[in-house]
């Protein structure tokens, strides 16, 4: 296969001005605003106006201004993504079975993928993601080598592949490469080797992990490319030995890159790490350095109260996956604690069991509901929050996901005439939209300034179910 290296970007910033003339938009401080006018140069906001009526725009801005009826927010950040997990939708329906077994399935899609085939499955996965008002996504990408664990040619083009298939379907990235060293934990600590598909996660330790994410070609601010970004990952403690983080961390902070983890999906990963190390699995990615306001855990679902002290206190984002949790099996995550203690909250799609943010966003307060008998623990916009500006943050792309002035100028408009939204109100649509919206109510989506989806049809991406059916029947073959 043949990448385009750190040159990705098929979106390229125009630096013609454009204007946009929201029904509604939400808009920082200010919550829902009618009539607002929206201006941008290159791939940035210049000018918000809300409550200028048709008649008043003016004259200038008439030639080109798109109109955007329903309510528009930023765009919408899925922090925490496996592309090639996609091909499992459906087919994992059956019978019954845990996590675990579920894992034994992905292992399968996982070894049969190359450059080529992932590149046209992530490529269809991202443009479904930009119809659902996706603009910017957090990949965290652990299938780097071939079959066996022999790296290709170029020991990144699993990732570059990722970041091309990004820049076709015309969204944001940050590759979130992943060090996944070990195959679990023994009692007495000891890594347990890397065995079948596993081995094409696999670098040889934390140093030539380093090297290769090295060899990507971040630019001192971490970029690869307009719209692309670099990050790290540790897979889990499951799969990094504490002894090996330290090259991730220290990889992440001298570029400034976001650093995400797994974190306490299921019961048996705190039993092994609590057996091998003595410590919750929180614990060893604090006392390793992981935590802080550039981390991410994900997942968080079975903490402890010293756990929730530390992400809080530390900072660290938690990014919730509430479909792929409830899909899996593994449990309800303690948000409303995480929350209040300091921790900002973040979505991700995850296994793309489905990807809808919005079906994301309402199940964080849903699932506190069921846990807990009341009502209300997040109001709309806190979830909106998450699936934007904090989303885009724990990304790192911190100017991202606002509509204001000097912000990045991402743009998702959501119609309110579908039959789930008809009856919003400019005071309920926030709620009405986090609470009832989903991804096929999107109709609008602009990156970086430019039309990406324009009445619900991917511009650069002709025939997006047609490019899925025939990307994920290539991943099964
Ligand atoms: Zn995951």
């Amino acid at each position: 296969m043949t990448t385009t290296g750190a040159e990705p970007v098929s979106l390229a910033a125009s630096p013609s001005p454009r204007a946009w003339h929201a029904e509604l938009a939400w808009l920082p401080g200010r919550g829902v605003c009618p009539d607002v006018l929206i201006e941008a140069a290159g791939d940035r906001f210049t000018v918000i106006t809300p409550e200028v009526p048709a008649s008043a725009i003016p004259d200038g801005l008439r030639p080109g201004l798109t109109r955007l009826p329903g309510l528009t927010l930023p765009g919408l950040a899925n922090a925490h993504s496996h592309a090639f997990h996609r091909a499992l939708r459906g087919i994992t329906q059956v019978g019954r079975g845990t996590f675990w077994t579920w894992r034994e399935r992905m292992y399968q899609v996982a070894a049969g993928l190359d450059p080529d085939t992932y590149l046209a499955l992530a490529r269809a996965v991202y443009a479904e993601m930009a119809l659902a008002g996706i603009t910017c996504v957090g990949e965290f990408h652990y299938l780097h080598h071939g079959p066996d664990g022999k790296p290709y040619a170029d020991p990144n083009e699993m990732g570059r592949a990722l970041i091309e298939a990004a820049g076709q379907a015309g969204i944001r990235i940050t590759l979130l490469d992943t060090c996944y060293l070990s195959g679990g934990l023994s009692q007495d600590g000891e890594p347990r080797p890397l065995e079948g598909a596993q081995l094409r996660f696999g670098d040889r330790d934390g140093d030539a992990w380093a090297a290769r994410a090295d060899a990507l070609g971040a630019d001192s601010h971490g970029l690869l490319g307009l719209l692309a970004r670099a990050g790290a990952a540790i897979h889990s403690v499951r799969a990094v030995p504490p002894d090996q983080m330290h090259p991730v961390i220290a990889w992440a902070q001298r570029i400034g890159a976001p650093l995400h983890a797994h974190l306490s999906e299921q019961p048996a990963e705190n039993e092994a790490c609590l057996a091998a190390y003595r410590q919750t699995p929180t614990e060893v990615l604090y006392e390793a350095g992981a935590l802080g306001p550039r981390g991410t855990v994900v997942h968080a679902t079975h903490l402890v109260g010293r756990d929730i002290e530390l992400l809080g206190g530390s900072r660290t984002f938690a990014c919730l996956c509430p479909t792929t949790e409830a899909d899996l099996a593994d449990g309800i995550g303690p948000a409303h604690e995480l929350a209040a203690a300091g921790s900002p909250l973040t979505l991700g799609s995850d296994s793309q069991a489905v990807i809808d943010l919005f079906e994301e966003a309402r199940r964080v307060e849903l699932g506190e509901r069921l846990a807990s008998g009341q009502r209300g623990h997040f109001r709309a916009g806190e979830l909106a929050r998450a699936a934007t500006t904090d989303g885009h943050a724990s990304l790192g792309w911190p100017d991202a996901g606002e509509i204001a002035a000097g912000a990045i100028a991402d743009l998702v408009t959501v119609t309110l005439d579908s039959p789930r939204l008809a009856g919003a109100t400019p005071r309920t649509a926030l709620a009405s939209v986090i609470f009832a919206a989903s991804a096929a109510d999107v109709r609008h989506v602009v990156v970086g300034g430019q039309d990406l989806v324009v009445d619900g049809r991917h511009l650069l991406v002709d025939d997006v179910p047609a490019a899925l059916s025939a990307a994920v029947t290539a991943a099964l073959r």
